[in-house]
């Protein structure tokens, strides 16, 4: 039996065989080939196995998201058999002897630039599409795993790290559990582990070896425990323990349909986060109140391409019309920082978390930003929803946001396209800059929602995806809750409401004070939602708010 000890992030044990999770090699070899007609066999088959893996995609989208997002993959499929192409690949297999991964690799920066130099947008886009094509076919060649997992069993997930645009394209239905060497808590890695209910551990370093792919493993996301081959004793303790996690969830079920009130009658939202129309199932099955947070930006990480109007208002339109009356608050995108996408092309940055990111690229590239408040605006008619700009800093910016509603606006009266009269207007809270400023802010919103993983961030200098910084990156830190007390004090002089949607939400030691500052609204993971339910109802406010208040604005709270 091996013991492994890292970070635990999201709760929960889990056993299955350890996977590592098999990425795509970046650089592919070169050689010359004896036999061409062999090569050459090899490439069709590998073709013939893409155009199935696209067929299927093709299914899949078209009954998740609708015939707009089937035809992306179609045209994929199409790709893969155009004659043209097909031909460059024959002559540099056939005539050069080259390999077949090289000839395809080739071929596609070949098509790519002949697609770039074209006048018309439409074909210029088609460059991503060929290289996507490509890097599947090259990917079956060299016998890469789409999706990175390749079993018929469900297993525990290890990996060095994974990217959020990685996560997201993971079969859940074959995750038991998470194991990375790297990350931390509040990655988006992380948060994704948590919205799925999925119990992940971080930070184990070099003591995953090899040699453990496809024996055993026991997790425990509450601890941090790992355990390769346990002994009887051990696993039955693991066993024990997921039977009483399980009878704990069984309790909390007991609160469904209950309110957020504290003994003595205050009341607050418990809504949730999402990141895909499909959590939607979820928050229902959680009981939460609505949606506080829906990261619009993992739709734009699931694609290949930039997603268009329609693909976008599916998605919008089945989240709201999934939630019924209940509030559905979308966050306009949020990419940058760890959160890259290839057909951005956005220059490589020195500082990605201080650079272009989330409403400065919607601010700086307006029609994307168009783009997707048209599908926001057009399902909002569906539903009932609220709109939120992300990593505001100044006045300036919401101004500018809130004219792009007004042309999208506009835009559709003239079409004759409907939409809601009622759509609330927000800003994430997650830079000091917005913290201080939320007086003026708070004039031009419906709401502010507190992104609180970015503001311990921005406020205490520390960088959230780094796990070295332990206790360093303190969400605790007088500085953050102070500031969350000041942008609900100007919140509510000025009638507007606060929530707050970052981790911190979920944290059940911080509760008392989050009702204490008059917290309207608290966005967390689905699974989260019942535990702080009971929490709420365990408080009585009126006993414990002067204490709370006065340790936070006090002298002796000086960490
Ligand atoms: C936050 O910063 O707290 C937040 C909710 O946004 P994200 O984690 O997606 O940056
Ligand atoms: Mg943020």
């Amino acid at each position: 039996m091996i013991s492994i000890q890292g970070k635990g992030v999201s709760n929960g044990v889990a056993m299955g065989p350890l996977y590592f999770y098999q990425r795509a090699k970046s650089t592919i070899r070169r050689y010359q080939v004896e036999d061409v007609n062999a090569e050459w066999e090899r490439f069709k088959a590998a073709q013939a196995k893409a155009i199935e893996q696209l067929g299927e995609l093709a299914q899949k989208a078209e009954a998740e998201a609708g015939a707009e997002a089937a035809f992306l993959f179609e045209t994929h499929q199409m790709m893969a058999e155009d004659d043209d192409y097909v031909e460059a690949i024959e002559g540099l297999i056939k005539e050069e002897k080259l390999n077949a991964e090289a000839a395809v690799t080739d071929t596609a920066a070949q098509f790519a630039d002949m697609f770039a130099q074209m006048d018309d947008t439409y074909m210029q886009a088609r460059a991503a599409d060929v290289k996507d094509v490509s890097g599947r076919i090259v990917g079956i060649l060299t016998g890469v795993v789409q999706g990175g997992i390749d079993s018929d069993v469900p297993v525990v997930l290890a990996a060095d790290d994974l990217a959020p645009s990685e996560t997201v394209q993971l079969d859940k239905s074959k995750i038991l559990g998470f194991i990375t060497e790297g990350g931390s808590g509040s990655s988006h890695t992380a948060i994704l582990a948590r919205t799925m209910g999925i119990p992940a551990i971080i930070g184990v370093g070099n003591q995953l070896k090899a040699e453990f792919e496809g024996r055993e493993v026991i997790v425990d996301g509450g601890t941090g425990s790992i355990v390769v081959d346990a002994d009887e004793a051990t696993r039955a303790v693991m066993m024990a323990k997921r039977e009483e996690q399980l009878k704990r969830q069984k309790l909390l079920e007991q609160l469904k349909g209950e309110e957020n009130i504290t003994k003595d009658g205050h009341k607050i939202k418990v809504f949730c986060n999402i990141g895909n129309p499909e959590d939607v199932a979820m928050v229902l099955a959680n009981d939460g109140g609505g949606v506080g947070l829906f990261r619009s930006e993992f739709l734009y990480l699931n694609c290949d391409d930039y997603p268009t109007e329609e693909y976008q208002f599916e998605a919008y339109k089945q989240v709201l019309s999934d939630m019924g009356d209940k509030e559905v608050v979308i966050r306009t995108l949020d990419i940058g920082a760890d959160k890259q996408i290839d057909y951005f092309q956005m220059p490589k940055e020195e500082n990605p978390a201080l650079g272009n990111r989330a409403l400065r690229i919607c601010l700086n590239r307006p029609e994307i930003f168009k783009t997707q408040l048209r599908a926001l605006y057009r399902a909002s008619a569906y539903g009932h929803l609220g709109i939120m700009f992300p990593m505001v800093t100044s006045v300036w910016e919401v101004k500018e946001a809130r004219k792009m509603c007004e042309v999208v606006k506009k835009e559709l009266d003239a079409e004759g396209k409907p939409y809601a009269d009622d759509v609330e207007i927000g800003i994430m809270i997650e830079t000091p800059a917005a913290a201080v400023m939320s007086d003026r802010l708070a004039k031009l919103v419906d709401f502010f929602s507190c992104g609180t993983n970015d503001l311990t961030q921005y406020t205490l200098a520390c960088d959230r995806q780094n796990n070295d910084l332990g206790r360093f990156f303190n969400p605790h830190h007088p500085a953050v809750l102070r500031l969350l007390k000041m942008v609900c004090d100007n919140a509510h002089k000025n009638g507007v409401w606060v929530g707050i949607c970052g981790e911190l939400g979920a944290d059940l030691e911080l509760t008392e004070t989050f009702l204490s500052i008059g917290i309207d609204e608290l966005s967390v993971s689905p699974r989260s939602v019942l535990p702080l339910r009971q929490k709420i109802r365990e408080v009585t406010l009126s006993d414990v708010k002067e204490k709370v208040l006065a340790d936070l604005l006090g002298d002796e709270n000086t960490i």
